[in-house]
């Protein structure tokens, strides 16, 4: 059986057009995804606003006629830990390079005070973005090299410090839903599997490999770069479990593509490449797929007309 699909795309453009591509494909989840970088903390504000206020209750009402599950996708931590938490707490906050207590990105993830306050704004926020589904995904901070260096963090490597933060949100989210799960992200510094922290058990393994080939397949091996994206891959799964191992992947990311700049640049996806990851992933044990499919929207069409999605959007 083909793995089951879905689609990530940015809260505004859920509209008519993507709702009518879903009614005529295998999609089987969509997932929203408030605008990352500087300022993830006010699109994921901005989204839970409007969920709270009623805003998609049309749009769920139409996907669920059709069966297809919500979901959100979210870089998350500015949220979770506002920077203005600083001044009264600068110990919660990660410590650079330098030495220096900064409140630029994530935090310190070996103060439990820190980890405490993380849990309950994420179940907080749970109340208001709750998937269909009930596998959560909020996110560590989008930002490389942004982990934290006092003593105790030292000696853990980004994937154990993003681990002990995805354990910590992951039992705040289940006071709110006991069937909860949370992603473990693999993704640019957290790649490798972690060593000395270990998931609990309602963690699940989502792989993002961002710095990928968009060109060569995954299981081209005569490309180093898709080799050395992949070789992390075995120790994940092991560590994570096949069970709920989901893929995130860019084959549609026209965001990606047009460098997160609009206007929407012409689309082009690479099928093959494409079909020979799908079979990759199945053949790895991965139950379920996902796509960032950004910047298609309405906008797009009225550029560039539609977008030739339908070998990903029909199975
Ligand atoms: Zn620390």
């Amino acid at each position: 059986m083909a793995l089951p699909r879905g689609v990530v795309i940015h809260p505004d453009e859920l509209g008519d057009l993507w709702l009518s591509r879903l009614k005529h494909s295998d999609i089987r989840t969509v997932g929203l995804h408030p605008v990352g970088g500087k300022k993830a903390d006010e699109s994921l504000e901005a989204l839970r606003l409007a969920v709270l206020r009623g805003d998609f209750d049309k749009k769920f009402a139409t996907l669920r006629q059709m069966g297809i599950e919500v979901e959100y996708e979210m870089h998350a931590m500015s949220w979770l830990l506002p920077r203005s938490m600083f001044v009264e707490h600068p110990d919660w906050f990660r410590m650079n390079e330098a030495g220096e207590r900064v409140a630029d990105f994530n935090l310190c993830a070996s103060c439990d005070e820190s980890l405490r306050f993380v849990a309950a704004r994420a179940a907080e926020l749970v109340k208001i973005l709750r998937p269909t589904t009930h596998r959560y995904h909020l996110w560590i901070d989008d930002v490389r090299d942004s982990f934290c260096h006092c003593s105790k963090c030292r000696k853990m490597s980004p994937s154990d410090q993003a681990l002990l933060i995805y354990n910590a949100l992951w039992k705040g989210i289940r006071t709110v839903d006991p069937a909860a799960t949370q992603c473990y992200l693999a993704y640019q510094n957290t790649e490798p599997a972690p060593t000395n922290v270990k998931p609990e058990e309602g963690i699940f393994l989502e792989y993002a490999p961002f710095d990928r080939d968009f060109t060569k397949s995954l299981a081209d091996e005569a490309c180093d770069k898709n080799v050395h994206e992949v070789a992390p891959l075995p120790e994940l799964l092991q560590c994570f479990g096949r069970r709920e191992a989901k893929v995130l992947e860019y084959w549609l990311d026209n965001s990606l593509f047009s460098k997160w700049k609009k206007p929407p640049q012409f689309f082009h996806l690479e099928k093959e490449v494409m079909r020979a990851d799908l079979n990759f992933y199945q053949q790895l044990g991965f139950e379920d797929v996902t796509v960032f499919a950004c910047y298609l929207g309405e906008d797009y069409e009225a550029l560039h007309g539609a977008p030739d999605i339908d070998a990903y959007l029909k199975q």
